[in-house]
């Protein structure tokens, strides 16, 4: 283990940890009501300060960092921060701009903060799953915020239960927290590694003490979290955009299987796992992420220009204009623009005041919440033929609308591209996708996915295409939703 002032981080591999021994730690024999079935998954967003200077409102360096993360999950919000050596922790549900205010984190001040935005699936929507967790003992106060989703929380859950301890919510990160509390009186660090050896799944974990803040990215990197310098201290973030928001340099990803401890005078980092194949969710590129983020070394925006690019090589299509459905579905449009000569334009417009169209929880909401949040403009479309170009076709909803309001704008034809193959599997490890019979790519072939959506013609993006998208080399990414191959194990489905 090496310990270093501030400075670029360096690391030593550290010891492999064991597993359960005579226990299968993984999904199957989670029994848990949505702890791994694909009705719980959340999209989350979490971020992190350390200061040196007392004076640092960190809670407010944090509230600007989860605003800049709000697209990562518009359904709860929290911050917890170290005043006087005490943690407080404020959280509600909704948007960061709803649950915070000036008065609010006036009661939070402090040097050292953490927080999170989430969002789930329905049946968990509520304040006991909001984070950051929080927990208290002799040995002091911890809270955690946590990206991604656990295979064998169940597992886990119940060993701790039977161990006489105790749960306020259904959600997975939890089981994290109780780790690390009852390993605690070891010191964080070995509570962390100790944390470590019993969870599954994808992690982006942020952590504070009353003298601490740490960050851990799971052995395959699955979600990303990055590292952040400022004046007088550092920053933890899932994407490099919210680093940039609170005024911090970024200094670098923080490494899959890494841990990394900030303290008042020194940053300690070390490996917890053997060198395992990397795999970053292609998805968070795809459409998760902001395009002024920089995950893993790829631009996101980059990323999705070039998809459009290849996907203009791959399957190009005679028309007059091509656009793209905001906000993804644009940089692979002027990529599209690019390599086929189709002119770009708007085309299509969308409310900033609507969220994710995922939100709404019925079907008939959701497509009333698609036409609410895009519109044609009529003056560019009328009596073109267009090419519409997404990030990714889930249930076909807002394709299907889209198409539908292009032609009554007066589009003589309408050509669907889309800039990542066909979403068929389900995500285990922290975005919400539905379940697989939800989702349209595994129900139909193309030729009836085209009739059904009304389109003239349709592409996806080959999965050679996505790759090459992605800075042109395979780094080692998880395509799951796409193959439905996963870096590590996944969990049964339940059978509706
Ligand atoms: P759908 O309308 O069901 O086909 O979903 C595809 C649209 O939703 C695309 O425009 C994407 O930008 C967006 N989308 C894709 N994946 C997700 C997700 N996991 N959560 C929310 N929105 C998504």
């Amino acid at each position: 283990m090496r310990r270093f002032l501030a400075g670029i981080p360096l690391r030593k591999p550290y010891v492999h940890p064991p597993r359960f021994e005579g226990l299968t730690l993984n999904g199957r024999k989670d029994k848990k009501e949505g702890m791994y079935s694909d009705k719980l998954h959340e999209e989350c967003g979490v971020f992190g300060v350390f200061c040196s200077d007392p004076e640092t409102d960190a809670a407010s360096l944090t509230y600007y960092g989860l605003f800049a993360l709000q697209h990562r999950g518009q359904e709860s919000a929290g911050i917890a921060a170290v005043k006087n050596k005490t943690l407080e922790c404020r959280k509600g549900m909704g948007l960061v701009g709803e649950v915070f205010n000036p008065e609010i984190l006036s009661r939070i001040h402090g040097p050292a903060a953490i927080g999170h935005v989430r969002y789930s699936t329905s049946g968990t929507s509520s304040i006991e799953n909001a984070q950051p967790f929080v927990s208290r003992s002799k040995f002091g106060s911890i809270a955690i915020a946590h990206n991604g989703a656990l295979t064998n929380a169940g597992v886990v859950r119940e060993l701790l239960e039977d161990a006489g301890i105790g749960f306020t919510s259904s959600c997975d990160s939890e089981v994290i927290i109780n780790l690390i509390t009852k390993n605690y009186k070891k010191g964080l660090e070995k509570a962390l590694t100790d944390t470590i050896k019993f969870i599954q799944g994808s992690y982006a974990l942020i952590v504070l003490t009353d003298d601490a803040l740490a960050g851990a990215r799971d052995p395959n990197g699955i979600r990303p979290l990055c590292l952040g310098k400022l004046d007088k201290g550092w920053v933890l973030a899932s994407e490099s955009c919210a680093v940039d928001a609170v005024g911090g340099e970024f200094v670098r990803d923080v490494e899959p299987g890494e841990v990394i401890i900030i303290y008042k005078n020194e940053v300690l980092s070390f490996s917890f796992s053997e060198k395992t194949r990397r795999g970053v969710c292609a998805f968070e590129y795809v459409y998760f992420s902001r395009p002024d983020s920089r995950i893993d070394g790829v631009d996101v925006y980059d990323s999705r220009l070039r998809a459009g690019q290849i996907l203009g090589h791959e399957s190009a299509v005679v028309a007059d204009l091509v656009v793209g459905i905001p906000d993804s579905g644009i940089p692979a449009a002027i990529g599209y623009s690019k390599s086929t000569g189709t002119p770009f334009g708007l085309g299509i417009v969308k409310s900033k005041y609507v969220g994710r169209t995922f939100i709404a929880p019925s079907q008939d909401l959701r497509e009333r919440s698609v036409s609410v949040k895009h519109n044609v403009i009529r003056s560019e479309v009328e009596g073109k033929r267009v090419v519409l170009i997404d990030d990714s076709i889930v249930r076909g909803t807002t394709s299907r609308r889209l198409v539908s309001i292009l032609r009554q704008a007066g589009a003589k034809q309408v050509h669907i591209r889309i800039c990542s193959p066909p979403v068929r599997f389900p995500c285990f490890f922290g975005i919400d996708t539905p379940h697989r019979k939800e989702l349209i790519s595994n129900m139909t072939g193309l030729t009836e996915l085209c009739a059904w959506l009304g389109a003239d013609s349709l592409a996806f993006l080959s999965v050679e295409g996505l790759l090459e998208s992605l800075a042109g080399e395979d780094k080692g990414y998880c395509l799951g939703c796409f193959i439905g191959e996963y870096p590590i194990s996944a969990p049964g489905e339940t059978i509706e």
